[in-house]
C-alpha cells in the first residue's frame, strides 16, 4: 500500500528540479532526487521536470537509467512529466532532434517546441479538469513548450489552450498513472497540480494498458 505521505522522486539529471521538489513537499509528498538506480527503486512516483528533453534523454543513457525507468513505467509507476518531461513520456515526437528517443508510455504525439514558432513563451489562466474548481484556473506558463498534436482514445484531455495562436491545442493529459502538462506549474508557487499527482500516487490507480513504449520520430 502506498503510504499517506508517499515518496516521490524528481529525476535530477537536468532541468528545474528544485522547484518540483518544493511543490511536491507542499503537495504532501516526501520529495527526493533521483539520479541512481537505487534511488529510482525507492520511489512511489516520479516527476520528469522541464528542461531539455534531448539532454535528459542523453543523460538517462549515461546514468544507465533509461531501461530501468522504462521498465518501471511499464510496471505502473505513476509519473508526471512537465514540458520536457511530457516529451519524454510521449510515445511519439514530432520535430525531435535527430536520434532523439523518448521513454514512452503515454499514447500521445507531441510536437516539440510547438509554441516556439509563433511565440517563445505563452502564459494563460486555464481550467484543468479534475484539478481546478470553477473560476480558479491555474496560471499556465509555457516555455519553448510542446503541445499534444494527437492523443490516443484512452487518453483524457485535461486542458487546452484557450486563446491566441495556439487556441484549442491540448496541453494537459492523463492516462492511468501517467500525467503530463506542457506548462510549468512548479514555477508559479501553485501546488495544485502536484497535489493532484500526489493523490494519484496515493491511490496508485493502475498502469496504463497496451503501452508500446518509446519510439523515435522526427519530422
Ligand atoms: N523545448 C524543450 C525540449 O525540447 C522543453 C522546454 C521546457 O521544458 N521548458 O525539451
Amino acid at each position: 500500500m502506498t503510504p499517506a505521505r508517499p515518496t516521490i522522486g524528481v529525476l535530477a539529471l537536468q532541468g528545474d528540479v528544485r522547484e518540483h521538489l518544493a511543490a511536491l513537499e507542499a503537495g504532501g509528498a516526501h520529495a527526493v532526487t533521483v539520479r541512481r538506480l537505487a534511488e529510482l527503486a525507492a520511489v512511489d512516483g516520479l516527476v520528469l521536470p522541464g528542461g531539455e528533453s534531448t539532454t535528459i534523454d542523453r543523460l538517462l543513457r549515461t546514468f544507465e537509467l533509461r531501461e530501468p525507468l522504462r521498465e518501471r513505467i511499464a510496471g505502473g509507476l505513476p509519473v508526471y512529466g512537465s514540458c520536457a518531461g511530457m516529451i519524454l513520456l510521449a510515445d511519439r515526437v514530432l520535430d525531435g532532434a535527430p536520434d532523439q528517443e523518448t521513454l514512452g508510455g503515454l499514447d500521445i504525439t507531441v510536437r516539440r517546441n510547438a509554441f516556439g514558432r509563433q511565440v517563445e513563451s505563452w502564459e494563460e489562466d486555464l481550467p484543468l479538469e479534475g484539478v481546478t474548481a470553477a473560476g480558479e484556473d491555474v496560471r499556465a506558463v509555457f516555455i519553448r513548450a510542446p503541445w499534444v498534436e494527437e492523443a490516443g482514445p484512452d487518453v483524457r484531455v485535461l486542458a487546452r489552450v484557450g486563446s491566441g495562436p495556439a487556441a484549442g491545442r491540448i496541453v494537459a493529459v492523463r492516462h492511468g498513472g501517467l500525467l503530463a502538462t506542457s506548462f510549468h506549474p512548479e514555477i508559479t508557487g501553485d501546488d495544485r497540480v502536484h497535489r493532484y499527482f500526489v493523490e494519484m500516487v496515493r491511490s496508485q490507480d493502475g498502469p496504463p494498458v497496451d503501452r508500446p513504449g518509446g519510439t523515435t520520430s522526427t519530422e
